[in-house]
């Protein structure tokens, strides 16, 4: 009752919602990117710089997994930093681009067509939902390691990160000449104990089993010969034990007290694609198939960081990972511009019953050229042009002479630049004379910059006619 007063209230002092809103609301932005790490915070840097307007969903987590780390040594440039600090300085180096972060999580994402839209709820008020709707996205989730669910392991009691950890490449180095343990009998547990003995006074290996579970039989066996590796078969651990600082022993099924420094968990991820399936292929352990690049089974939708990544896990990879996907965010937008045009219903779609009139027709505004492209029955050939450029001069009287040629079956619409220039940006239109060639459905068909990628794209117009 109080939510309906409030909301009525609001309503009264606002009125009906602005023009200003609904454009808003119905606004295709071109690119998504649903994460707050390392990964997508990059993606974000990159676009920005790129002139792409970049919203950056953060999630439950802003900054992602590497906010936890106490101390990150790996990060090329910083001798030491926390994981909060590193991830601050990207935040702000995106924010400071332009990118917009919101604090709000992704529930359910539809990829079955474009542009692709995104229900968001807020991290703090889960009454608050919203739709959003984009061209192009980029998955950056990142995953959750596997817990041994015991007490003294996480939780407010827990030593999470002092001296509970997940990842020996990025805490082990903190155990220089000291015990510790590793929890796991798969390969990911064989390469932390691996990379912990080479460091470590001492390290166990914990395994439920009497047998590791490996592909490597070779890294195993140079493993158990090393002189600092003690393997304890059919074990668990049932508690972890500290002095309230930091991490003393661990309590085992063996009735054994074994006082360690450090305790590395190595039982696997999950990655957080839950709200992926049936959207995006994932493979049988739920981590986002990648088809080429970041490229994920859905076009224009890609996918960095430890979401894709079983093996490496990061902050390093998923910023790579980053990079390359906002390269190839990039390209997508310029390559299908079309998706534009499913603008919603703001956009009203007029059917057009003029011919093509033989004539180069001049665009008079911006509705009118989303009311011509995908509602004629004929293709149209568009020229961005500026009054001032030698070039589109030149090919002017060549387009008109085209017009007449394909009267009735092609139709010619010429785009001043300087007056439209958010038309094209829209087509990504960065250099003129450009021509688009879009058939009738909106979907553009080919795109040509200069004289001699023109000429290649005005060759098909035969082609084009005769259909
Ligand atoms: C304790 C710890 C210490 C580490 N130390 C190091 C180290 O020293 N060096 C190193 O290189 N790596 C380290 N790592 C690994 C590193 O943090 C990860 O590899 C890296 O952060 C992966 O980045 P990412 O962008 O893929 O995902 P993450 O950083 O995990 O980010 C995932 C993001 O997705 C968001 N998200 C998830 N679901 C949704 C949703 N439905 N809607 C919106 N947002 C969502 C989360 O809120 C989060 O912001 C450490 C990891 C941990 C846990």
């Amino acid at each position: 009752m109080k939510k309906f007063l409030y909301s009525f209230l609001i309503f009264l002092v606002s009125g009906f919602p602005l023009q200003a809103e609904i454009e808003k609301r119905n606004e295709v932005k071109p690119v998504v990117i649903i994460g707050g790490g390392v990964g997508a915070l990059t993606s974000a840097i990159y676009l920005q710089r790129a002139g792409i307007d970049t919203l950056v969903i953060e999630g439950q987590s802003p900054g992602g997994s590497i906010a936890q780390s106490p101390n990150v040594h790996n990060w090329p440039g910083e001798l030491e930093i926390s994981g909060q600090d590193l991830v601050d300085k990207i935040r702000k180096q995106a924010e400071a681009n332009g990118a917009t972060i919101v604090t709000k999580e992704v529930t359910h994402v539809d990829f079955s067509k474009a542009p692709y839209s995104f229900t968001l709820r807020d991290v703090y008020d889960h009454d608050q939902i919203e739709t959003i709707r984009a061209r192009s996205c980029i998955v950056a989730v990142g995953s959750k390691p596997n817990l041994l669910g015991v007490p003294g392991e996480s939780g407010e009691k827990g030593y999470w990160t002092r001296g509970v950890y997940s990842c020996a490449v990025c805490d082990g180095g903190l155990y220089k000449n000291k015990t510790v343990a590793v929890v796991g009998g798969g390969d990911a547990a064989i390469l932390e104990a691996d990379y912990l003995s080479k460091i470590a006074k001492k390290v166990y290996v914990i395994l439920r089993s009497d047998e590791f579970r490996t592909i490597e039989a070779l890294r195993k066996n140079e493993l158990v010969k090393k002189s600092n590796v003690e393997i304890l078969y059919n074990t668990k651990v049932n508690q972890i034990q500290g002095d309230g600082q930091k991490v003393t022993h661990l309590n085992l099924s063996t009735s054994k007290e074994l006082p360690v420094d450090g305790v590395f968990v190595a039982i696997g991820a999950k990655p957080n694609s839950e709200i992926f399936t049936k959207q995006i292929d994932l493979d049988q352990n739920g981590y986002i198939r990648l088809i080429r690049d970041q490229q994920t089974s859905t076009a224009g939708v890609f996918a960095i960081g430890d979401v894709v990544d079983p093996v490496y896990k990061q902050a390093i990879s998923a910023a790579g990972d980053g990079a390359k996907a906002a390269f190839q965010v990039e390209h997508f937008l310029a390559s299908e511009p079309a998706n534009l045009i499913q603008k919603g219903p703001e956009v009203k779609m007029v059917q057009a019953s003029n011919t093509p009139s033989g004539k180069v027709e001049e665009l008079s505004s911006q509705q009118a050229f989303y009311e011509s492209i995908g509602t004629h029955s004929t293709p149209i050939v568009v020229d961005f042009y500026s009054p001032l450029c030698g070039p589109c001069k030149q090919l002017a009287p060549q387009l008109d002479q085209l017009a007449t040629t394909y009267k009735g079956k092609i139709r010619f619409l010429k785009v001043n630049v300087t007056e439209f220039t958010e038309l094209a940006d829209s087509y990504n239109v960065f250099a003129v004379p450009t021509v688009v060639i879009f058939d009738t459905q909106g979907k553009m068909i080919d795109k040509g910059t200069g004289v001699d990628e023109i000429n290649r794209v005005l060759k098909k117009l035969d082609k084009i006619a005769s259909k």
